[in-house]
């Protein structure tokens, strides 16, 4: 039987990239799937996988119970949330305005605080599962990214306090860190030969990840396997966060 066979899970930020690879692993595994975005191409992308669409601004007030409501009126039942929907492209503080700063705050922090708190009562007790995406860019310190960093730092926070929140309760609450994973938010940068060996060089497995590679992570933390999992940050990275490499001449990389 499949691993989700009878169970109803959200995948946010679903139109495409780490959100769609998600909401196709969960539908191949037997979930069924409402996919929200605020990009309508989240309609294609929900009817290649058989599955409903929900176009939506989750920043937006009252989004969460319209959110939970579109859920649990096509399936009845929500088991699992997939908090995946976010903003790239954050600029060094000195350079952030403040409607910057506050959109990257709210659409990556805030938004997910509001939405799970909605969803939340209609999570099976026990069995429910919250998977918020976090980067490793909150995890360590990188220039250039700070109103977004600080954001996912408070996603890596916001599994840990939930999970103790909420773990009597039996739902689990974890996040996935992806490192630099090939999609939409990262495409101008890796065409930047600088950023890609910057990136590229402290990683063990010398390469971007693929959607696939996180989708296949979230999925595990978000299925029956995972039972004694909770409050957890899990990084997808290539072993980025691990590394502290020497100069590999070798491979025409010198520091
Ligand atoms: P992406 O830009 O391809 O996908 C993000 C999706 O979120 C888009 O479809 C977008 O429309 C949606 N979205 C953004 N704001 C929204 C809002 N207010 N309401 C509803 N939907 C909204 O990027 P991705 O790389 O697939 O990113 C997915 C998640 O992974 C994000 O949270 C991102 O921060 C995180 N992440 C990505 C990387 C990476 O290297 N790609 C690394 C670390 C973390």
């Amino acid at each position: 039987m499949p691993r989700f066979a009878g169970q109803a899970a959200i995948v946010t930020g679903a139109a495409r990239g780490i959100g769609a690879a998600t909401a196709s692993r969960l539908v191949r595994d037997g979930a069924l799937v409402l996919l929200a975005d605020l990009a309508p191409e989240v309609e294609q992308t929900a009817a290649a996988l058989g599955a409903p669409a929900l176009v939506l601004d989750l920043a937006a007030p009252g989004a969460g119970r319209r959110l939970a409501e579109a859920a649990l009126s096509a399936f009845g039942r929500i088991d699992i949330l997939v908090n995946n929907a976010g903003i790239g492209g954050s600029r060094p503080l000195a350079e952030s305005d403040d409607a910057l700063i506050a959109r990257f705050l709210d659409v990556n922090l805030g938004a997910v605080l509001r939405v799970t708190r909605e969803v939340l009562p209609h999570l099976p007790r026990p069995g429910g599962r919250i998977v918020s995406v976090a980067s490793t860019f909150g995890m360590a310190g990188y220039p250039g990214t700070t109103p977004y960093a600080v954001a996912k730092a408070g996603i890596a926070q916001f599994a840990r306090q939930l999970a103790a929140e909420i773990g009597p309760q039996g739902i689990t609450v974890n996040a996935v860190a992806p490192g630099v994973i090939e999609t939409a938010m990262t495409e101008n940068y890796l065409k930047n030969a600088d950023y890609r060996r910057a990136i590229l060089h402290p990683t063990p497995l010398r390469r971007a990840g693929r959607p696939e590679e996180v989708a296949a992570v979230i999925a595990f933390l978000a299925s029956p396997e995972a039972s004694y999992v909770t409050g957890q940050v899990v990084a997808v990275d290539g072993g980025w966060l691990t590394g502290r490499h020497p100069p590999r001449a070798a491979e025409g990389i010198e520091d």
